[in-house]
């Protein structure tokens, strides 16, 4: 018999007493879906299935179904993914690699860590990757671009991978944020060599701590990838090949295929929100929204983050929390090549422009329709719009 979990107080899920909007409800994922998920750890701690158990695999299967590659691996985190698979793809020392610089620090982490350099470039105005710019960055020592799929949205990958094609280049993508986008039909991580995913909590696919995933369709990388994410060992147990302990926990993966039957719907959520969004800050020439979710008939973006371009932004922050709307700025307000203690020394002026400018909105699936309206009129209300 699985434990009935003791009933969660109704002022936990009511927020009919709770003021204002906060940035993301970390309880939530847990909340939402208790008794089911109770149940879920129950089942599995009671079998004793902890590593590399049935779930990893059944949740690899799945997950490589909805991205629409042949394997997928799961690993402990996104920025293992990302390192194991420059690794396996036979990027080492004095390799350089392409990156945007609007993308969190762990991209770049993830190239260096695979001994390799990281070289950052701008970004577009949909604040993704710029193809042009990646491509004025190649060198003789160029082996790969790693595209981040930033905020829900696919780059330009028609651009990337032409560029890729051309100059012999190996992609991996960082979708740390794109699970369910995709860009002309394809989706977020089945575009390069290999793609890495992030199942962090507040992730559209999250999981009570750290997760991610490595998709591909390349079966030498698969099988490199398997091996190194366990110690570099076979199902026998040989070892042919150094690896590290990158392991997907199997309670996480138990999680992880119950939240992914959920992901459509959450999807549908954030896209509804941004469309309320959309809709209400249109008018408000203060502020560059990002692409409404009906713009483009090339993409379905998933709204990971609702990033805007806000002008008088500190004012704007200061006013909505006055308002109690948590806000956010990405990477803590830095792009990654203004870090320059970890070796950076270009200046990239598009990009740096931008950072003093974006500014995330709350948009999650903890979110209802009236807390939306509410922080879009608060943004209204601020830049002296009628609302
Ligand atoms: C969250 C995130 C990562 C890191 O993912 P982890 O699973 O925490 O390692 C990497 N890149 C981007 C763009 C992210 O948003």
């Amino acid at each position: 018999m699985v434990p009935r979990p003791a009933d969660v107080s109704s002022e936990l899920f009511s927020r009919d007493h709770e003021v204002g909007v906060p940035f993301f409800r970390y309880s939530h994922v847990y909340i939402e879906h208790r008794k089911e998920l109770l149940s879920i750890i129950d089942d599995v701690c009671s079998r004793g299935a902890f590593i590399l158990q049935n779930e990893v695999q059944e949740f690899e299967n799945e997950l490589a179904t909805v991205v629409g590659t042949a394997h997928a691996v799961g690993v402990a985190n996104c920025t293992d993914g990302l390192t194991l698979s420059l690794k396996a793809s036979g990027i080492t020392i004095g390799d350089e690699v392409i990156f945007s610089s609007h993308t969190f620090v762990a991209t770049a982490a993830a190239i260096r860590n695979a001994g390799a350099t990281p070289v950052p470039v701008e970004c577009g105005p949909d604040h993704l990757m710029d193809a042009d710019a990646a491509e004025a960055a190649i060198t003789p020592r160029t082996r790969a671009i790693v595209p981040t799929q930033l905020n829900g949205r696919i780059c330009d990958m028609d651009a990337i991978l032409s560029i890729a094609r051309k100059h012999d280049l190996i992609v991996v993508e960082d979708a740390a944020q794109a699970l369910g986008a995709s860009f002309k039909g394809k989706q977020a991580g089945s575009f390069g060599n290999a793609g890495a995913f992030s199942f962090y909590p507040a992730k559209s696919l999250g999981c009570f701590g750290d997760g991610g995933a490595i998709t591909t369709s390349d079966q030498r990388l698969y099988e490199i990838l398997s091996r190194a994410r366990n110690h570099g060992r076979s199902e026998t147990g040989y070892v042919s090949q150094w690896g590290e302990n990158s392991r997907l926990d199997n309670l996480q993966a138990a999680i992880l295929i119950y939240k992914l039957e959920l992901l459509r719907d959450e999807i549908e959520k954030r896209r509804h929100f941004a469309g309320l969004y959309h809709e209400m800050l249109l008018d408000v020439e203060e502020v560059v929204l990002p692409p409404g979710p009906d713009d483009d008939s090339d993409r379905f973006d998933t709204y990971q983050n609702y990033e805007i371009e806000a002008t008088n932004r500190e004012a704007l922050v200061e006013f909505l929390s006055s308002r109690r709307i948590g806000t956010s700025v990405q990477w803590g307000g830095w792009a990654v090549h203004q870090f320059e203690e970890l070796g950076f020394k270009c200046r990239l002026p598009i990009t740096e422009d931008l950072f003093k400018r974006m500014l995330l909105l709350p948009l999650n699936t903890s979110l209802t329709s009236n807390e939306v309206t509410y922080v879009a009129a608060s943004l209204r209300e601020f830049y002296a719009y009628p609302h």
